[in-house]
């Protein structure tokens, strides 16, 4: 499913394409990411479409001027450009609405000291917390994985015995490289022009199971945390007793 890097470089597509065209007659003035989701901002006070939320959930798709198919859920006519909604699995969520998003901060503008108060005297397992979107909104299993290997850190440590500076430090750098490259393109990721990204090249461990770790040598393996396919590097990050 689409992350923070996905969503990302969804906005910055968008932006170059269609801020300032007109939908039903209302300017797009801005694109934003909060997390996984994206908003597009009108100026239409008037009419109270103010604000379109789009949360891609699992499979959710926008593309540019692509030819609507079977599992379209919604089709933007712009003044210049259509944006096509499409979600096989139906989770995500296109709705006009200026309601709270009711998510916790973005990840990627967290800053260390913000998540080190988030982590402290929380027992809980460091890796269902940070796929918990109201602690902080943003990382999915592909990148929690990445992240918690950077960080040295298993992902059944207990939040407050987590080096919180070490963490925020690999999220930040792995999240701006993912960007970078587009993101991660395991299965059906593609951007609004149909592209693939290319951080999946750089993946250290998520899909690597049975792979030889790329600091130790060492086998990657996979367990399953909180439901989840889960990638560590047993030797790089053992589990605290
Ligand atoms: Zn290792």
């Amino acid at each position: 499913m689409p992350e923070l890097p996905e969503v990302e470089t969804i906005a910055r597509v968008l932006r170059q394409h269609l801020l300032g065209q007109r939908l039903d007659g209302a300017p797009l003035e801005a694109i934003s990411r909060h997390g996984k989701a994206l908003l597009f901002d009108f100026s239409d006070a008037a009419t109270g479409r103010e604000r379109l939320v789009a949360r891609l959930g699992m499979t959710g798709t926008l593309r540019l001027n692509a030819t609507p198919d079977k599992h379209t859920q919604a089709v933007l006519q712009f003044e210049r450009d259509t944006l096509v909604y499409s979600d096989i699995r139906k989770f995500g969520r296109l709705v006009w609405s200026t309601e709270p998003l009711h998510l916790g901060p973005d990840i990627l503008a967290m800053p260390a000291d913000q998540l080190a108060v988030k982590l402290a005297h929380r027992e809980r397992a460091i890796k269902p917390l940070l796929l918990d979107q109201a602690l902080a909104a943003g990382l999915g299993n592909i990148y929690v994985d990445e992240c918690l290997f950077a960080a040295r850190t298993h992902p059944l440590t207990p939040a407050s015995r987590v080096d919180a500076k070490a963490l925020s430090q690999a999220i930040t750098r792995i999240l701006e490289a993912a960007i970078a490259a587009g993101g991660s393109t395991i299965s059906d990721f593609f951007d609004p022009l149909g592209r693939a990204g290319r951080y999946q090249e750089q993946h250290q461990v998520y899909g690597r199971q049975g792979e030889p770790c790329p600091n130790c040598g060492g086998l990657i393996v996979r367990l399953l945390v909180a439901q989840r396919g889960t990638h560590i590097c047993p030797r790089c990050q053992p589990e605290l007793c």
